[in-house]
């Protein structure tokens, strides 16, 4: 039996709950949120330290690091979510938003196969 994945909505009433059973709203300042979603994406980009970029890309599909990097994004989407949460931030069409900015600030006749920045292009 398998069990349905969760919606960031209630990621978030989850998040949200774990928070104030412990009283820790008090804590949650949206400066100390992003500094704390920050230093999250640091431990996720540690894991990268010191190994070259191929090694990397195949390690990431194996245990032990699958599981570290596993927890790394999951740090750092929970981090998100509270910020999207303190900063009344729609973050799934704020994310919908963006995708549909970037089809349009990098059109595929130009952009397909370069890593040039669009007002480059
Ligand atoms: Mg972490």
């Amino acid at each position: 039996m398998t069990q349905e994945k969760p919606s960031l909505d209630e990621l978030t009433e989850r998040l949200l709950q774990f928070r104030d059973a412990r009283d820790w709203r008090q804590f949650h300042s949206l400066k100390d949120l992003m500094l704390s979603l920050s230093l999250e994406a640091s431990e996720l980009l540690e894991l990268t330290q010191w190994k070259p970029a191929d090694d990397f890309e195949t390690d990431a599909h194996k245990e032990p690091m699958q599981q570290r990097l596993k927890e790394e994004c999951a740090d750092v989407l929970l981090y998100l979510l509270l910020i999207a949460e303190r900063a009344g931030i729609d973050l799934q069409q704020a994310a919908a938003d963006k995708i549909n900015a970037n089809e349009l600030k990098y059109p595929v006749e130009k952009s397909r196969g370069t890593a040039a920045k669009y007002t480059e292009l």
